[in-house]
């Protein structure tokens, strides 16, 4: 379980300039401070080389608690000085973005708060999910659109156990339903609770996903923008919306097997959106694909009438 090494290398190079900014920002105060206020200096001087200070006294056999009552003295004297100078007390103190962790990411040896939020937010932006992402949550799926409340209830609570422990085992889900079911709003959700527990997504159609693979075989020297599926088979989990839009034919059928198979495989979980029924499942590809579908997958059913047009239909 991980994020994508991009996220990482985005997340690292913001938080090494955030504690960058920082120390350039304390750098520039503290001049202005020593140019200003007269006394400043001397007393930024000492301060600067405390830790030698401590060494010596060490060194002497003294103990370092008269370093620090000196420090404590200068600390509480540079306060003095700042405030009567219409500077605020904190003038000479770093500003971090993250007090807690002082913008390492880290406290206790542990990601902070803020660097899970951050990792969070650089995969949400990489999952191709974009606004979806926050709107679309399990808690605000309505039951009360679905006639079968029962049944669209029972697919809510096992998309929640995917989402929460299912993407972990690897388990695979096949969400089938007809257009303004549902699917979406259960897929964003489940994309979101994945990646707050640390998983990367991919969230992508199964054209454009078909597309890229296309691309990648066929592409010719003019095609400046590289393609490359390899985050397809290296995402915690890939949500393959859409699946039965895609151009028919072999190349198709050779694709989506590969990605099923192979994910399956090496134990990652897919999700697969589909407005096809099962029948059409059958019928649209080989056996190798509909025995994986069936045979590994957990079946998810969406009946009813369009929610979308009954929220519509509310509206007027
Ligand atoms: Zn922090």
């Amino acid at each position: 379980m991980s994020y994508s090494p991009e996220v990482y290398a985005k997340i690292g190079e913001i938080y090494n300039r955030r504690r960058r900014d920082a120390i350039e920002g304390l750098d520039a105060r503290i001049e202005e401070a020593n140019e200003k206020i007269p006394g400043m200096r001397q007393i930024e001087r000492v301060l600067s080389a405390t830790g030698l200070r401590a060494m010596e006294a060490i060194r002497a056999g003294e103990g370092i608690d008269a370093v620090r009552e000196e420090n404590d003295r200068l600390v509480a004297r540079r306060e003095e000085l700042l405030i009567s100078h219409g500077y605020p007390a904190d003038w000479c103190d770093p500003r971090y973005v993250c007090p807690l962790c002082q913008d390492t990411g880290f406290v206790d040896g542990k990601y902070c708060a803020c660097m899970k939020d951050a990792l969070y937010r650089a995969q949400a932006e990489l999952s191709g999910l974009g606004k979806l992402l926050g709107a679309q949550t399990f808690d605000n799926f309505d039951l009360n659109y679905y006639e079968q409340r029962e049944e669209a209830a029972s697919v809510l609570s096992r998309c929640r156990d995917f989402a929460e422990n299912g993407c972990a085992r690897g388990e695979n889900l096949l969400l089938i339903g007809g257009t303004g079911l549902g699917k979406t709003h259960l897929s964003t959700a489940i994309a979101d609770c994945a990646m707050r527990n640390g998983r990367s997504v991919i969230y992508e159609s199964a054209p454009s996903v078909v597309e890229n693979f296309r691309r990648e075989q066929y592409r010719s020297f003019s095609d400046k923008t590289p393609v490359t599926t390899e985050k397809y088979f290296d995402a915690d989990l890939l949500i393959l919306d859409d699946l039965g839009c895609e151009l028919p034919g072999a190349f198709t059928v050779a694709t989506v097997y590969n990605l099923v198979n192979t994910r399956m495989l090496s134990g990652r979980s897919t999700l697969i959106n589909t407005n096809l029924s099962a029948s059409e499942i059958t019928e649209r590809y080989d056996r190798r694909i509909v025995s994986r579908l069936f045979g590994n997958y957990s079946v998810c059913l969406l009946t009813g009438e369009d929610v979308r047009m009954q929220k519509l239909r509310e509206k007027k």
